[in-house]
């Protein structure tokens, strides 16, 4: 499951005062079904597309960090709570930009599902993209 386009865009939070940019190729690019996601961004899935570190930057402001785990952070604007990127500690893993933050969200289209086994039964999507009982993938 790797994605073949690549995106330089540009995106932000709802109130607007973290504001970042992104470019390179996208690795990854999908739904997150996973408990951690739906309870930072209070949606029942999460569309992310992962890229590496080095395309990522913001432009304005400082976000928060919050660990829900031990080899992550979740960062996310202070003022209005918009949930923006995961980045792992090791930097050679690649970085999820949360796709729906985009000026443009269109731009990253999702490839797969990850962690369908917390799949909220309520929520579903009209596709055929594969799906995993977990993450990331094989
Ligand atoms: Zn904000
Ligand atoms: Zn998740």
């Amino acid at each position: 499951m790797t994605s073949s386009s690549s995106i330089d865009a540009e995106g932000g939070c709802l109130c607007g005062r973290i504001r970042y940019r992104v470019s390179g190729a996208i690795a990854e690019s999908g739904y997150c079904h996973c408990r951690t996601c739906q309870r930072q961004s209070g949606a029942p899935a999460v569309a992310w597309f992962a890229l590496a570190p080095s395309g990522f930057s913001y432009l304005k402001g400082e976000p928060g960090v919050y660990r829900a785990s031990d080899h992550a952070s979740r960062e996310f604007c202070r003022d209005c709570g918009g949930y923006l990127v995961f980045r792992e500690d090791d930097p050679k893993e690649t970085l999820s930009v949360n796709t729906a933050s985009l000026d443009d969200p269109a731009l990253a289209p999702p490839e797969c599902h990850i962690y369908c086994e917390s799949r909220i039964p309520w929520f579903d999507t009209a596709d055929d993209l594969p799906r995993f009982e977990r993450g990331p993938l094989p």
